[in-house]
């Protein structure tokens, strides 16, 4: 069958997802991609994270692209640079940086008459048939709202805002937050530091998860004999985790929630000596109810005598430190936000301007959310990328967006082969899908009673609420009985 390839694509974002559309639509053959990236480089949250032990919690050979396996992989886990350097690597392969434009972040797309115009704001206009928005979910941080924080005389820092040049060996740190982020930032630096306070509004279940360094002779054997990769990417041992997990999560008093939890209770019982301190560190919530923290160490490394975990709760910052509510106050020379992100923005606070003026903002006044995480009413041939009701998780997001990817593919054939136009999700598919993934969402272990950042503005999870094996099959085969296809472009 004949395609055009000469519809023009814009793809919003050069993270790990924007990368995969790129690339998937060069191999495809279209000739005109367009890559817009706010920041100065590929990356996305890879490029933004640089904290001290930053490490992504899935294994990393199930953490890359399928049509590009990784040897050299350094353990089991892999480090956040080594992600980064993943990164980099696959553009400079696949040559996208011939498409890219850095430092474009865009401030603006608006249909009109079958054409999506596209602005950035540093001035760039783009005319597109086709927008894929693959924004990522946690680039804006949250600064919290803490009297003080302005008068402190030492140094502050966002764990996503990272300054390499921050004195850390003899300091006196203060992590605030526990959830990956701040976990890890312990882990990290609680040899490095002179005392290390961890504050804690909230304490963590934590899953032990040991990571493995790969010998050389290892990768060696690798680059070699791709199989091996693969033995690793799809080991039925990590993939019975990521179906126990998911299971587990949508349905909350199933057997596998119930192992997950006490394999975290247990990991708490037998890693804590200190009763005080046990008691500190356990959680009044489910597990998994907030995303679980994998971790190898972070119960070793709090009981060191100059780690110290704070549960009292933050007063107020002043110049010398942090005052809890029982008045004490904790001396610091260096704070470290760990406070997370506003997850609930994707493309915002870009303005988004569907067909007959719909706006994003005002479909999104509730909560974020798309259909089959990829696509809205009145919004033609406008995709999203690992957005807003996508399966979130401790599982690989490549998987979700190669999945995804393989589903807008359907889509655009639909397009490139002359058949419409312009396609999206029908008004009536979109209220059907948020009626049932909103009633699904509420009875997953996300909604069982903790606050986090996988909740919507409405309290409900914004997250996908079904089975990840439902994902799979959903994405497999776009069911265009949903969609409308029209042929914008006929002389009416
Ligand atoms: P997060 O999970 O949202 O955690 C933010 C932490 O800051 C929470 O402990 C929160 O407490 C605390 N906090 C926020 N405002 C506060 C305030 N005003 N006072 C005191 N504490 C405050 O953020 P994150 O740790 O950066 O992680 C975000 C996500 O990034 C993760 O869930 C994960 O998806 C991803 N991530 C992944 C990895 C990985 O290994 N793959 C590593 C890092 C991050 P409450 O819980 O009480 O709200």
């Amino acid at each position: 069958m004949r395609r055009n390839l000469d519809l023009a694509y814009v793809v919003i974002g050069a993270g790990m997802s924007g990368i995969l559309a790129s690339i998937r639509l060069r191999e495809a053959g279209h000739r005109n991609v367009t890559l817009l990236e706010k920041a100065h480089t590929v990356g996305g949250t890879w490029r933004e994270n640089r904290y001290p032990g930053l490490n992504c919690d899935v294994p990393a050979h199930a953490y890359t692209y399928s049509f590009a396996p990784n040897a050299e992989w350094s353990s089991y886990l892999a480090p956040g640079p080594e992600i980064q350097d993943y990164f980099e690597d696959v553009t400079a392969r696949f040559d996208l940086r011939e498409i890219a434009h850095f430092g474009q972040e865009v401030d603006s797309c608006t249909y009109d008459d079958g054409v999506w115009t596209v602005t950035t704001k540093a001035g760039m206009t783009l005319e597109a048939d086709v927008v894929i928005t693959a924004t990522g979910v946690l680039h804006h941080p949250r600064m919290p709202e803490i009297e003080g924080l302005e008068s402190f005389a030492g140094t502050i820092a966002h764990s996503a805002r990272w300054d390499e040049t921050i004195p850390l060996d003899g300091q006196r740190i203060g992590v605030v937050g526990s959830g990956s982020t701040g976990v890890q930032l312990v882990s990290a630096l609680a040899d490095r530091a002179s005392q290390l306070s961890h504050f804690q509004r909230s304490p963590q279940w934590i899953m032990p998860m040991p990571n493995i360094p790969y010998s050389e002779e290892q990768r060696a054997a690798f680059r070699k004999d791709p199989a091996l990769i693969d033995a690793i990417r799809y080991d039925p041992e990590y993939l019975a985790n990521v179906f126990r997990f998911t299971e587990g999560i949508i349905k909350p008093d199933s057997e596998e929630m119930h192992i997950i939890e006490t394999i975290v209770r247990d990991n708490l019982e037998q890693g804590v000596a200190d009763p005080v301190l046990r008691e500190k560190l356990r959680p009044d919530y489910r597990a998994a109810c907030k995303r679980l923290i994998f971790s190898p160490d972070y119960y070793q490394v709090v009981q060191q005598h100059d780690v110290d975990i704070v549960i009292e709760g933050i007063e107020r910052v002043e110049p010398a430190g942090i005052r809890t509510k029982d008045g004490v106050l904790h001396e610091l020379d260096l704070i470290i936000l760990a406070t997370g992100f506003h997850a609930d923005r994707f493309i915002r606070p870009a303005v988004v301007t569907g067909r007959g003026g719909a706006s994003l903002d005002a479909m999104w006044s509730s909560h974020a959310a798309a259909y089959n995480a990829i696509s809205l009413p009145d919004f033609p041939n406008f995709f999203f990328l690992n957005g807003p009701t996508g399966p979130v998780g401790n599982f690989s997001l490549i998987d979700v967006a190669e999945r995804q990817w393989g589903y807008i593919e359907q889509l655009l054939d639909k397009v490139t082969s002359g058949e419409c136009a312009e396609i999206c999700v029908t008004g009536e598919a979109m209220a059907r899908y948020d009626e049932a993934r909103t009633e699904a969402a509420r009875g997953t272990i996300f909604a069982s009673g903790c606050s986090s950042w996988y909740l919507g503005k409405d309290g409900v999870p914004m997250t996908w609420p079904w089975s990840y094996g439902r994902f799979a099959e959903v994405m497999a085969a776009p069911d265009f009985a949903d969609f409308e296809m029209v042929d914008a472009r006929l002389p009416a």
